[in-house]
């Protein structure tokens, strides 16, 4: 692997092993152990296994060190820990490095389990937790402390598309000498320069873009060696989060493919957010690509482009919502999110349900607010789709 390739060289090419077979597709090796040779060479690995020596799968599998050299590659960073999901991501990143009494400043607008883990996990065991509006930088200067451990936020929050300043944020944050831990599912790796722009640890929901088929769960945790080596790895092989080298394997294959995908997404978004930007059925388009978006120009900066997902509120609150997504044909009600089929979903009675109403409607998930994950559909079709289910919803509003 050349480090002068560009993303998508490294996509399709990096952290590759071949077996003496040569196979042009990556290896399956669906093993839980490895035989030694002799019990000096099991001694031997225990002490000190080397590069292409493993031990048992929870510490690592060949198939998964091919996915995490590849992604590490991908997201320039120094190496990555492959976990079994997002989730075991996001709490095992920051699990494997706080200790009871540690502060961590964290945006309130997170996915529904990244709060679970952060406002219920993690401070029964005496973790202190403070939540800011992630968007205001006032509120992170006035929230950051010294010997404050760890920042986490989402680069761009679901489902209300809010983009925070990577760098501005890291350089506040490490002024403190906090860690600073970035969810950027959203961003995508196609489009992320988190590691460039400040951010220690970058984590990825393989389960979305990476996958991209909605076929398995996976997870990445990308940082320095010394991180993910010293504190994240034994906390991960030890507590049993890790990759399954099948799951490994689907994230491979999907890295090949996955710039097409979320190109050809990000361009369905840009097209169809733009189209609807003033249908009288619509409170609100919500993309970070559109110029009137509050964090437009900081989007540019960031990431280029606005992604994959748009959200839009729909006038007529819940009912107008649901006579929307029950009218939709190409576009299926689920809730996972860069799959190669177009999803859309209901934040307020799914995936965001847990919330008390005043903390939903302080986070703008309105009773009208539906999410769409573009999928890579032709994108007529999915904008015939939506204009005919936001009839629906004008019907649904006036009656
Ligand atoms: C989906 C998601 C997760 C969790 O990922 P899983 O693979 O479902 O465990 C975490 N953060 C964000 C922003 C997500 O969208």
């Amino acid at each position: 692997m050349r480090d002068t390739w560009k993303k998508r060289t490294k996509a399709v090419h990096a952290g590759t092993r071949r077996s003496g077979y040569g196979e042009m597709s990556e290896a399956v090796f669906l093993t839980q152990g490895f035989a030694y040779d002799t019990a000096a060479s099991a001694e031997a690995r225990f002490i000190q296994a080397g590069e292409d020596e493993f031990i048992y799968a929870r510490y690592g599998n060949p198939t998964v060190a091919m996915f995490e050299e590849r992604i590490a590659a991908l997201e320039g960073a120094e190496d990555a820990f492959a976990t079994a999901s997002g989730m075991a991501a996001v709490s095992g990143a920051l699990s494997s490095m706080l200790k009871a009494g540690d502060h961590v400043v964290a945006s309130r607008a997170l996915f529904g389990s990244c709060l679970y883990v952060l406002e219920e996990v993690l401070t029964r065991f005496g973790v202190e937790v403070s939540f800011v509006d992630g968007t205001d930088l006032d509120q992170w200067r006035a929230a950051l402390r010294p010997g404050t451990r760890a920042v986490f936020f989402e680069s761009v929050s679901n489902p209300t598309l809010e983009v925070i300043d990577i760098a501005a944020v890291s350089e506040m944050a490490h002024a403190v000498g906090a860690t600073v831990l970035v969810d950027n599912v959203f961003a995508t790796p196609v489009y992320s320069d988190a590691i460039a722009q400040g951010a220690d640890v970058v984590i990825y929901s393989a389960t979305k873009h990476i996958d991209g088929q909605g076929r398995a769960l996976g997870g990445v945790i990308l940082g320095t060696r010394e991180f993910i080596r010293k504190t994240v790895e034994p906390y991960m092989k030890h507590t049993g989060g890790s990759m399954s080298p099948f799951n490994a394997w689907i994230m491979l294959k999907g890295l090949e493919t996955m710039s097409l995908r979320v190109n050809a997404q990000t361009s369905s978004a840009e097209h169809i957010s733009a189209a609807l930007q003033d249908h009288p059925a619509l409170e609100r388009v919500i993309y970070p690509g559109l110029p009137g978006h509050p964090q437009h120009e900081l989007c540019k900066r960031q990431t280029g482009r606005g992604g994959t997902v748009v959200s839009l509120d729909i006038r007529g609150g819940k009912a107008a919502a649901f006579a929307f997504l029950d009218a939709l044909e190409v576009v299926l009600i689920s809730n996972n999110l860069g799959d190669a089929k177009s999803i859309v979903t209901h934040p307020a009675t799914t995936t965001h349900q847990r919330l008390p109403d005043d903390q939903k409607l302080a986070l703008g998930i309105t009773p009208g607010l539906v999410r769409i994950s573009l999928g890579i559909e032709d994108p007529d079709d999915i904008l015939a789709d939506l204009r005919k289910a936001l009839d629906a919803a004008s019907s649904a509003a006036a009656a």
